[in-house]
Parts: structure tokens; sequence; C-alpha cells
């Protein structure tokens, strides 16, 4: 089963931080994987399906039950014309350049997106105003002592990056995807997202993407922005000045300091515009439960 022991999990996340996961392990195949969740559920620990890390904090005191990373699983094939089967690791710009590559419309929009096809659609990832969700075809769910289910995406509860899918282990994904488009124009639209998301956001510093959701019409980004709290820091973390919606470890961050700077702003926005930022990052393990 390749188990490992204490194995820090600052190395595996986006935001350099975090403690020690107590178990931890990297299936290679579908099975391994349903053995895991077999042995994690008997042992009765908790569980952390861990895609890219990318947008996940962890605790400064570590993950005290089985962490899975779903890195090695990238099978990915053609079912037929149009449906792409991937694995839960597969990470989701490589789905975008294959489908790009065929001329199979559908992902063109969602490039520079740094997580696994798992977590973006665990977590119903979007972008231009397009949720992942949309070009879900069916899920393989799996748990304990299950064959692993194909389920049909119309089945699941999908909202603003909610899937529905919660506890639940994404194992594979069909994606529904529209072929016979231009390849060099699919791959020009992505270039331009791409260019776009990496002269607006700090792309290539430690963070977890956008730490809150978008509240409706007004952007989290705005809010912060008018709340006057861009650029604060504590510790190692800084509310970004690049884009406020972002909070980034610029060096040495804790856990602890991304905490305080999240409570901070949502405590200016509730006092300076009675509206509640609800977190989009994953802490798991921590108060707050995984949102
Ligand atoms: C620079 C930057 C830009 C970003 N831009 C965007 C953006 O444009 N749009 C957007 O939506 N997000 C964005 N994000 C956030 C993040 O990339 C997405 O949420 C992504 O989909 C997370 O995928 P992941 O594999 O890294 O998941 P992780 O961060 O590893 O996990 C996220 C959640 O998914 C769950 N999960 C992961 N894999 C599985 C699985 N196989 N089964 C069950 N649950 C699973 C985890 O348990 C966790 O709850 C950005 C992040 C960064 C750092």
């Amino acid at each position: 089963m390749n188990l490992q022991e204490s194995i820090q999990l600052s190395g595996r996340c986006w935001y350099r931080i975090g403690g020690d996961a107590k178990y931890f392990a990297v299936p290679k195949t579908l099975d391994e994987l349903k053995e895991l969740i077999s042995w994690g559920k008997a042992e009765g620990l908790p569980r952390f399906l861990l895609g890219h890390g990318s947008n996940v904090l962890f605790a400064d005191d570590g993950f005290d039950g089985l962490v899975i990373h779903t890195k090695k699983l990238k099978a990915v094939r053609e079912t037929e014309e149009g449906l792409l089967e991937a694995e839960a690791g597969v990470p989701l710009q490589s789905l975008v350049d294959d489908a790009n590559d065929r001329g199979w419309q559908g992902l063109e929009s969602f490039p520079g997106i740094p997580g696994t096809i798992g977590g973006a659609v665990w977590g119903n990832a979007g972008a231009c105003g397009e949720e992942i969700g949309d070009r879900v075809h069916q899920v393989q769910l799996m748990e304990a002592g299950g064959p692993g289910e194909w389920i049909d995406a119309a089945s699941l509860c999908w909202s603003y990056r909610c899937s529905g899918i919660e506890d639940r282990v994404v194992a594979a994904v069909r994606l529904q995807l529209s072929p016979g488009s231009d390849p060099q124009q699919l791959k020009n639209r992505s270039q331009e997202l791409k260019d776009r998301k990496t002269s607006t956001q700090p792309y290539n510093d430690p963070s977890c993407g956008c730490i809150f959701r978008n509240p409706g019409e007004i952007s989290a980004g705005e809010l912060i922005e008018k709340s006057g709290l861009k650029g604060t820091s504590i510790g190692g973390a800084r509310i970004s000045r690049e884009h406020a919606n972002f909070i980034v470890n610029e060096g040495g961050a804790r856990s602890e300091d991304i905490e305080k700077l999240i409570e901070q702003v949502q405590r200016r926005v509730r006092d300076l515009f009675q509206i509640e930022l609800v977190r989009e990052v994953i802490m798991p393990g921590q108060r707050g439960g995984s949102r």
C-alpha cells in the first residue's frame, strides 16, 4: 500500500505551508486508491484527498489522519468522439491542451488553473463565467468496499464553487466536449485568457488562488480593496497588492498568519458593507471544517 508516516505537507501544496500528515499515500492505480480508502476507514482515520494543493491551507500542526495524494492517477483516454475520460490526478491544464489540440471545444476557458481534474470537479472550478461542472458528463465516485460507481453529472448538486460531492472521492471523470473546432482558435483563446490571468494575479507567488468566494454582483477583491486592506501583512502573509482577493506567502508565513488576515478582512468587510465573506480556500481539519 506504500504508506508513509509524518510527511511534511508544506512541500505538497501551493501555499508552501503546513505541518505533517500522520499518514500519507500516493496511489498509482484506482485499485490502490480503493485499498487506501478502505484501510483509512477501518482505522477510523480522518481522510483528506489532495490534488495539487492549489486551493488548500494546511494547519501549522498538520493533519492528524490520512492524506491521499492523487498526483499519480494520470490516465487519460478518449472513450468516444468528444468524450475524454481522465483519472482524478490529471492536471486540468493538460486536459485543456489535449482538448484544444483535438479541436474539441469546451475547456479552452480554463487555462492556468493549477489543479487536478479531481480537485477542479470537486470544487466546480470556474473561469470567465464558465464552470467545469458544465463540461462533466459522469463522475466515478469511490467509497470503501464499493466498486467505484459512475454517476451522471446531472445527479450532483452543482452550484458556485460546489459540486455536492463533499466527502466522497472522485476517482475519475468523463468530460463531454464538442468536436469540430479549429484547434488554433481554441489555443489562441486559452493563451489570451492565461495571459490575462498571469498579468492580473500574483500567479507565481505561493497562494491558494482567491481566498474568498465572490458574494454576488460585487467581487470579493473589490470589497477588500474598498475596505483599504490591500497590502496589509501579518507575519509572512500579505494581502496581495496585485489582486486583493489573494493572500500570498511572502516567505515563512504560517497558517496562523493567513487565518488572522482572513478574519481581519471578514471583520472589516462586515463592519463596512454588512457582507459576510465566505472562504473559498479549504482548511483541512481546521476550525470551520472544510470551508
Ligand atoms: C494562482 C492560482 C490561480 C487559480 N485560479 C483559479 C481559477 O481561475 N478558478 C478556480 O476555480 N480556481 C482557481 N484556483 C484555485 C485552485 O487551483 C482550484 O480550486 C483547483 O481546482 C484545485 O484543484 P487541486 O487539484 O489543486 O485541489 P486541492 O487544492 O488539492 O483540493 C481542493 C479540494 O478538492 C478536494 N479534492 C481534490 N481532489 C479530490 C478527489 N480526487 N476527490 C475528492 N475530493 C478531491 C480536496 O479534498 C479539497 O477539498 C487558483 C489557484 C491558484 C494558486
